[in-house]
């Protein structure tokens, strides 16, 4: 499979190139040269396979002529190994046509681990393969950083160094990061906010030779494995719940656009999905863009679903690739002035077009307390704040006479314990594996917000290793 890049004048890459290059040097993503098809044939032939089997069946056409084809099997079946649930991905029903799909039985309790397990795995391997090593570097107000750790650790091919706000990040999650003492894993406490540490990464980003003598990389949303990797459980969902006799529609809690992109690529392929349900918290770019026609950029504001607190939503742009009838020109322009003006609209025939599938909803604090106390009142789920937007935006947004709804379960409960409690007067436990995680010591060096600071931490500890 070759990949090209949404903004048209980066060079085309096999897979490999494309999982370690992350963003395209035109500042484009990559997505695939052309959708692999699953006929109904293929769809049926899905029943009863498990979790990693589908996977393996959904991801091939992707990762052919990648050096790692002949392990590919061995790696997914790893990747889901660790995972607390035996169906992986399993499904609770909420009503006759109401389904959860629970995307939290990885490591870090959050549906990131779904792709990163896998995702870690990869980089590993093409890196041993080719001989080089990389660099991760990422900051993270949350869930990423402790999701992209725990597939990085014990990599002999990666060090990974993840910038997080000192005291700024819960409890439950800085521990995700800084109870993993692997020597690869290195965990850096910026004094100072969420921005400073993002601006640090991009600026040393923008250091290329600092850039190319350690081969900085990173394992955001960007990454098309990442998307590969998420339409696995679209599939899975679809197959489980009878594709492709039945038709579905999916609503996903949304920050950064990757999940749900990772359904309508399920639906290019051949999964029957009649509409996706874009859900937001009061960060609502996504929500007024499919009501309005202008995606206009407003100030980010701290709700109680911190991973959807984005206002610029980076896969976006490979929805709008195909919606420029793939013309890379037209979209780097665009793009080009949404960064200028901050807004953009993308003419009317479009944005319709685009609104044949997507809905937004959006749903503030309060309507997700509430919705967090009605479900576990109703269904006896005790789901997290990110999860109860995707259930609210599906049960208010029409969708066509027997479409099966599936909400995506983003979070575990514990993740968000204090939102929880406050909804229902529960406190949500964490599971057994990781019951010990307060008392587990904890690793972090905490460090100015300067980027010559961070810049001498990560040369000191890499001290003798450089990539190849
Ligand atoms: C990352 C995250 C999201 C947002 O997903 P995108 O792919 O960025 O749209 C939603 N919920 C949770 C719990 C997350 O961690």
């Amino acid at each position: 499979m070759k990949y090209l890049s949404t903004r048209g004048s980066a060079p085309t890459l096999n897979f490999d190139d494309t999982l370690l290059s992350g963003l395209a040097r035109d500042g484009g993503l990559y997505v695939p040269e052309s959708w692999p098809k699953l006929t109904r044939e293929d769809l049926k032939s899905l029943r009863g396979l498990s979790y990693p089997e589908i996977a393996v069946r959904v991801m091939a056409p992707f990762i052919a002529g990648s050096l790692i084809e002949d392990e590919f099997e061995k790696l997914v079946g790893d990747a889901y190994a660790g995972f607390d649930h035996e169906a992986i991905a399993p499904l609770k029903q909420l009503a006759p046509d109401s389904w959860l799909c629970e995307l939290f039985h990885g490591p870090t309790l959050a549906f990131k681990d779904y792709p990163l397990q896998l995702v870690g795995r990869l980089f590993d391997r093409v890196l041993a393969k080719r001989g080089q090593r990389v660099t991760i570097v990422g900051a993270t107000s949350g869930d990423t950083g402790s999701a992209a750790i725990e597939a990085c650790r014990d990599k002999d091919s990666i060090d990974i160094f993840i910038l997080h706000p000192h005291g700024r990040v819960s409890d439950v999650q800085r521990r995700q990061m800084t109870t993993v003492t692997s020597s690869n894993v290195h965990n850096i406490a910026v004094e100072g906010t969420f921005d400073d540490c993002q601006d640090i990464v991009k600026a040393l980003f923008a250091d290329l030779s600092f850039r190319d003598q350690y081969g900085l990389s990173a394992v955001n949303s960007i990454n098309w494995a990442r998307i590969m990797a998420q339409i696995v459980y679209y599939v899975w969902c679809g197959v489980a719940l009878g594709a492709p006799e039945r038709r579905f529609t999916f609503s996903v809690p949304t920050g950064n656009f990757g999940n749900v992109y990772a359904a309508y690529a399920a639906r290019n392929m051949g999964l029957p999905v009649d509409k996706l349900i874009v859900g937001s918290n009061a960060n609502d770019i996504l929500t007024r863009f499919f009501e309005g026609g202008e995606m206009a950029m407003a100030e980010v504001v701290g709700t109680l679903s911190p991973s959807m607190d984005i206002q610029i939503s980076s896969n976006f742009e490979r929805l709008l690739f195909d919606t420029y009838k793939r013309d890379g020109a037209a979209v780097a322009k665009v793009m080009e002035k949404f960064r200028k003006d901050r807004k953009v609209s993308f003419g009317k025939a479009r944005w319709q077009a685009m609104r044949k599938l997507f809905e937004g909803y959006r749903v503030g604090d309060n309507a997700t307390k509430t919705a967090i106390n009605d479900i576990y009142e109703n269904t006896g789920e005790l789901i997290d704040p990110h999860t109860a937007i995707g259930v609210l935006a599906g049960e208010n947004v029409a969708r066509p006479e027997g479409s099966v709804l599936v909400t995506m379960a983003t979070a575990h409960p514990a993740k968000f314990p204090r939102a929880v409690e406050e909804a229902t007067g529960l406190h949500p436990d964490l599971p057994p594996r990781l019951a010990d995680l307060f008392e587990r010591p904890e690793r972090a060096d905490v460090l100015p917000a300067q980027t010559n600071a961070v810049r001498a931490f990560i040369s000191e500890q890499l001290a003798g290793k450089s990539a190849a």
